[in-house]
């Protein structure tokens, strides 16, 4: 019963998959993978599921705008996709 509970999540990006792979190297420990001290290995830096080199996006309001409207088109889309499926 409990196996059933920790079935694997769906990993949906690299950075998540450096950040599985580094808790599954520190016994399943998320507080053992911030006390790595292995500074040496490659995925150090990115243990934390984020890419320390990758800035945040700035974006006007014009540009928010934008987003959202694609944001709401695509569920839009995506919903009349499973309606049509179900
Ligand atoms: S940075 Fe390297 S050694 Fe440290 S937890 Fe991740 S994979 Fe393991």
């Amino acid at each position: 019963m409990k196996e059933e509970k920790k079935e694997k999540k769906l990993i949906t990006s690299p950075m998540k998959a450096i950040r599985a792979f580094c808790v599954e190297c520190c016994g399943g420990s998320a507080h053992e993978v911030s006390l790595c001290p292995a500074k040496e290995c490659q995925l150090y830096e990115f243990r934390f599921g984020k890419n320390p080199y990758r800035s945040k996006r700035e974006m006007s309001e014009e540009q928010k705008a934008a987003a959202s409207e694609r944001l709401r088109l695509a569920r839009e889309k995506k919903n009349a996709n499973q309606v049509d499926t179900d």
